[in-house]
């Protein structure tokens, strides 16, 4: 692919491009690892900031059928372009109030609390019909799920079992990017204990960490999501495809000279005479302030480091290492590609792949690099 020669030139200050064949990619690689576990894919925050509208049906035509947002407001304009067979779930739980709404859109809430589970019975007691749910049990990470208590005095409840269906139990890894941490048995044996109180319901527990972890930890589905995405799912040597390439545009190019200050608040000095670009993207483009004086952008193969602060729209590079006239305004560098990764730059920023994703937003050009391959699609 070249991404330097894309159309259409929209006149923003950068390009996002998404490899929807990578992604497919990853998803495969994730689903045969786990076998014979279903592979779900976690598509919240618009599919980490890739577009969840692209990035489902895509999936869900490769056999995908189980996918997870936050909000019930994520999942409504998703479901119609799902197959009727798919299930999408609410991670966040069943929002007060929002009850019906949730059942009529055919979205599954994922229990969190027993007042949840108490308004998703009652609802479907009006309604003289048994609704669909998971169950979210807390296995020892303290943010979302029952406890022992509450998931014991539920899967005791007649009244609950007389309404609801459930369809899943899970749980979540608080340590599933570090393999050998100890607290990932410890949940596991907690999440079993607590998961035989629902005998026959399939579990999940395992995220993208949690999918390169044995298999004991998969259960009967793995719930993805950066990986899918082309982040590393562990500390260590990334095994997923990249997915994500972030190209700015270069818009102005001078010399100082030795001395003078450069960006907001004067924070880079140039020691002798230095050669600047500057870029047309900042931190409203989901670039953190955090890379001030510390990330850096790539043109072939050069490494251009960031002088000063990140402004809202605009970065100044050092790119004193390049032969002169090499860069020029309309010329574009990498801040996301072969040459630095999403974890490299998230690094660099003191931050996490996933805080990069989804802080991107819309003031990019995007292009989708198509999964049959078939070539370059703008959105
Ligand atoms: C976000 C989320 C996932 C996906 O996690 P990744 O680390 O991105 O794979 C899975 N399960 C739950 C409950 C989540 O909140």
């Amino acid at each position: 692919m070249d991404r330097y020669s894309l159309s259409p030139d929209l006149g923003l200050g950068g390009r996002l491009t998404i490899d929807l064949s990578a992604l497919a990619t990853n998803y495969r690689h994730i689903a045969a690892r786990t076998s014979p576990s279903r592979a779900a894919a976690v598509v919240k925050a618009d599919a980490y900031g890739l577009g969840a509208e692209r990035v489902a049906p895509m999936l869900a035509a490769m056999g995908c059928r189980d996918f997870f947002v936050a909000h019930l407001a994520e999942a409504i304009p998703l479901l119609p372009l799902l197959p009727p067979d798919a299930r999408l779930f609410i991670l966040n739980g069943l929002a007060p109030g929002t009850e019906q709404l949730c059942a009529d859109a055919g979205a599954i809430p994922v229990l969190n609390a027993p007042d949840q589970a108490a308004r998703w019975r009652a609802l479907a007691a009006q309604r003289g019909v048994r609704l669909p749910a998971a169950v979210q049990v807390d296995s020892g990470m303290s943010r979302l799920g029952l406890t022992a208590d509450e998931a014991a005095a539920l899967a005791a409840s007649p009244d609950f079992a007389a309404h609801v269906d459930p369809v899943l139990v899970m749980s979540h890894l608080a340590c599933a990017d570090t393999p050998d941490h100890g607290a990932n048995a410890a949940q596991h044996r907690a999440f079993t204990a607590l998961a035989d109180r629902f005998p026959g319901v399939p579990r999940a527990l395992a995220n993208s960490g949690g999918a390169f972890l044995p298999s004991g930890f998969h259960g009967d589905l793995v719930r993805p999501g950066i990986a899918l995405y082309g982040g590393a799912p562990f500390d260590g040597d990334n095994p997923m495809r990249a997915v994500v390439s972030l190209d700015a545009r270069v818009i102005q190019t001078r010399t100082v000279a030795p001395g003078t200050g450069v960006g907001y608040g004067l924070s880079f000095t140039a020691l002798s005479q230095t050669r600047l670009a500057t870029i047309a993207v900042g931190y409203a483009d989901g670039l953190p302030r955090a890379l001030g004086n510390r990330g850096a952008a790539w043109f072939k193969g050069v490494r251009l480091p960031i002088a000063g602060r990140v402004s809202m729209d605009s970065i100044s590079l050092d790119i004193s290492a390049l032969p002169e006239g090499a860069l020029q305004p309309g010329d574009w560098v990498e801040l996301i590609g072969p040459h630095q990764s999403l974890d490299r730059l998230a690094a660099d920023a003191g931050t996490i792949s996933y805080e990069i994703l989804t802080s991107l937003g819309s003031r990019y050009e995007r292009h989708y690099l198509d999964a049959a391959g078939a070539g370059l699609e703008a959105a």
